[in-house]
């Protein structure tokens, strides 16, 4: 009798773990989070190569006075826009899609690159003032906050085929960051990003028919950055990711990224600090390199 009780009650608690998380979105990433000791960097929902890799992301550069960047190539074809996208509060970032699904017809091509890599989503890292935010640091500052474009090597079918195939080059991210300018700085593409912000968790994507143009973001010729093997910074922190960082940060409206402090992840607390700590660079090469002509 004792031991038909204990069975039901471990039937019974399993099942509500197993509805709970199947309810909740979240274990698409598992219940990670970025403060509290049971969920943050530190706990063991943070596994895998988050604790064991040797190739982590994100790292701090370190740019000493006089160096000299090396020219390589690197393009972007003219599809990085679309008539209209889609955005969404997963509960850790908001990201934005050129299309329901997680890839456009955008393309990166050039150094490093043996084929052209697809263009999948946007994504935000911020913090709760203009000293923290972003992810990777430059000489050890941070900004308030960071931008990823995501890409995927075009022999993959499909984003998360490159993501979850252990290739090392699997993905191909360009961070930039964003800093406060004034204003009056006036950028139409961050300008509706901003003001469509899902504040609240959403299970769905809500669609913007808006036109949105995303090559404001990307590098322009002679513009300096840094490039290395990494990590994507979320777990399970796989390392697949060629890391393209653009060394000069665009201005924004300081009002915009004060919004960004406002938007709430799925507890309805802030969802700001959704930034994971730099990492040891160990003997990788981070290489410091110009877009030429
Ligand atoms: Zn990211």
């Amino acid at each position: 009798m004792k031991l038909f009780k204990f069975i039901s009650l471990t039937i019974l608690v399993t099942c509500f773990t197993c509805f709970t998380q199947g309810a909740d979105d979240h274990d698409e990433a598992g219940d990670f989070c970025y403060v509290s000791e049971e969920c943050g960097p530190e706990s063991e929902k943070w596994g895998g190569a988050c604790k064991t890799g040797s190739m982590q992301s994100p790292i701090n550069f370190i740019r000493r006075p006089g160096q000299i960047s090396t020219p390589v190539h690197l393009d972007f074809n003219d599809m990085y826009a679309s008539e209209d996208y889609w955005i969404r509060n997963n509960g850790h970032t908001v990201q934005v899609n050129l299309n329901e699904d997680p890839t456009s017809a955008g393309e990166m091509t050039g150094y490093g690159f043996d084929r052209p890599y697809i263009f999948a989503q946007i994504h935000f890292h911020w913090g709760e003032d203009d000293s923290t935010g972003s992810e990777h640091t430059l000489n050890g500052a941070a900004f308030p906050l960071e931008v990823h474009l995501v890409h995927y090597d075009s022999q993959y079918p499909s984003f998360s085929a490159a993501a979850q195939s252990g290739d090392p080059k699997g993905l191909a991210v360009l961070g930039l960051w964003l800093a406060p300018g004034t204003e009056e700085d006036i950028n139409e593409s961050f300008d509706t990003i901003a003001a469509n912000l899902p504040i609240l968790y959403q299970p769905n994507e809500s669609h913007i028919p808006i036109p949105l143009d995303l090559h404001w973001m990307l590098p322009d010729k002679r513009e300096t950055f840094f490039r290395y093997m990494g990590s994507l910074t979320t777990p399970n922190c796989s390392e697949v990711v060629e890391w393209t960082v653009m060394e000069t940060p665009i201005y924004v409206k300081p009002s915009e990224i004060e919004r960004f402090r406002q938007v709430l992840n799925h507890e309805e607390r802030l969802m700001r600090l959704n930034y994971r700590p730099v990492q040891e660079i160990g003997n990788r090469q981070v290489e410091y390199l110009v877009r030429d002509w």
